[in-house]
């Protein structure tokens, strides 16, 4: 899970890392108010979970709070990259002299984790990773080792951070290192971390990534979901644990294991071409084990988008047979009833294949059509999805 800006800098102020006071608005006159407790100048930023805010106009500096309220006016209700702002957050403002990078990631490529630190922080350091690659210290952190004050000053000095303010940097990134292990995260970035004029380091800006997969020592994550983002057909299969995410399209797609799902997308798109661009609407993996009641509930939810005018049902018999496979459609359309109206291509493979593609065939429900080959099968679901 993505945090918001907002949700990363509690997380820094709850662990000790320094940062500026800070509001959420949701209004004007809410950013306002905000402005006038912070006091001074603020800066008014939009709250969305995708990168380069400031380039696309969701962070301005304001002079007060009649000032914030326009450009919070401004700001809400922006469409940033896809992303359409609902909050914002006053920050008291920072008089910046110089602007920093550090991070912190889960490199799954190496089995560890990955340190970068670099003075020439900011909106550009995407290029500056790019063009001046020198001026980004990169460093493998062993996650049996950890990193203490000693490996971090050295990282800190690779990254060309002055003595002025390496021991403050340093400390910044054991702390950051504490907050990354403890909250299960996966990445943790702040760019920038400021130097202010009177000599202070400062986090302005931060992007957590949390592991969903360590929720369940977490309780505390269940506050950071932002409901009101999750796709109501997203959020039921996760509530019956189904791999499901929603897609643009009209073609439907269950499948078995994760890569044969992939690649049913890659397939479903590529012959929906040919009629008017039909696009697969979901990726839908069943996994290994599917019964019927977890195929009922795959069918179900994909039934229940509205966008949807055909199903692929693209099963590559293993462990679970295809005529394991072919009785839990059977009995998933027999679940479903009446709540089954569109047309369901299947295509089966793998195990048992003969015995699953006849009870099928012996079945002989007017839903469902059989297509052979993994191609065949995605052409006709486009063609039906395109009439
Ligand atoms: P991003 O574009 O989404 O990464 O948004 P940031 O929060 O990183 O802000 C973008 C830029 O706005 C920063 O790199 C700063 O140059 C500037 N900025 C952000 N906060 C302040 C502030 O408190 N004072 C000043 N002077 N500039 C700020
Ligand atoms: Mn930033």
């Amino acid at each position: 899970m993505d945090l918001f800006e907002y949700q990363a800098r509690d997380l820094f102020e709850a662990n000790s890392i320094p940062v500026l006071k800070a509001k959420v608005a949701t209004t004007p006159a809410q950013a306002r108010d905000a402005a006038q407790e912070i006091g001074g100048k603020v800066v008014v930023k939009a709250q969305v979970k995708i990168g380069g805010r400031g380039k696309a106009g969701g962070v301005k500096l304001a002079e007060d709070g009649d000032d914030a309220y326009v450009k919070a006016e401004a700001i809400l209700g922006m469409d940033i990259k896809g992303h359409i702002v609902k909050k914002v957050m006053i920050a008291a403002a920072a008089p910046i002299e110089s602007e920093y990078y550090l991070a912190i990631l889960l490199d799954r490529s190496n089995r560890s984790f990955l340190v970068m630190a670099s003075v020439a922080g900011g909106m550009d350091i995407e290029e500056v990773a790019h063009k001046t690659p020198e001026k980004l210290a990169k460093v493998h952190i062993d996650p049996n080792e950890g990193m203490g004050q000693e490996k971090a000053l050295e990282i800190i000095r690779k990254g060309g951070f002055g003595s002025d303010v390496e021991k403050q940097v340093a400390d910044i990134l054991v702390t950051l290192w504490k907050t990354f292990q403890s909250s299960d995260a996966t990445l943790i970035e702040i760019n920038p971390l400021v130097k202010t004029v009177d000599g202070r380091v400062i986090a302005l800006d931060g992007k957590v990534t949390l592991d969903d997969n360590a929720t369940f020592r977490h309780p505390e994550f269940e506050a950071l979901i932002d409901h009101e983002a999750a796709d109501p057909l997203e959020a039921l299969a996760k509530e019956r644990d189904l791999n499901y995410v929603k897609l643009q399209g009209e073609v439907g797609v269950i499948g078995n294991g994760a890569g044969l799902v992939m690649s049913t997308l890659d397939v479903v798109a590529y012959a929906g071409e040919k009629f008017g661009g039909v696009k697969p609407a979901n990726f839908l993996d069943i996994g290994g084990g599917a019964s019927a009641q977890v195929m009922a509930d795959g069918l179900s939810i994909i039934l229940g988008d509205k966008d949807v005018k055909s199903v692929f049902v693209n099963v590559f018999g293993g462990i679970t047979s295809c005529d394991a496979v072919a009785n839990g459609i059977i009995q998933a359309l027999e679940i479903l009833g009446d709540r089954a109206s569109k047309p369901i291509v299947v295509r089966l493979d793998g195990n048992n294949v003969i015995e699953g593609r006849a009870i099928l065939n012996k079945a002989n429900h007017p839903l469902i059509q059989q297509v052979d080959s993994m191609d065949g099968a995605a052409a006709r679901a486009a063609e039906l999805a395109a009439k």
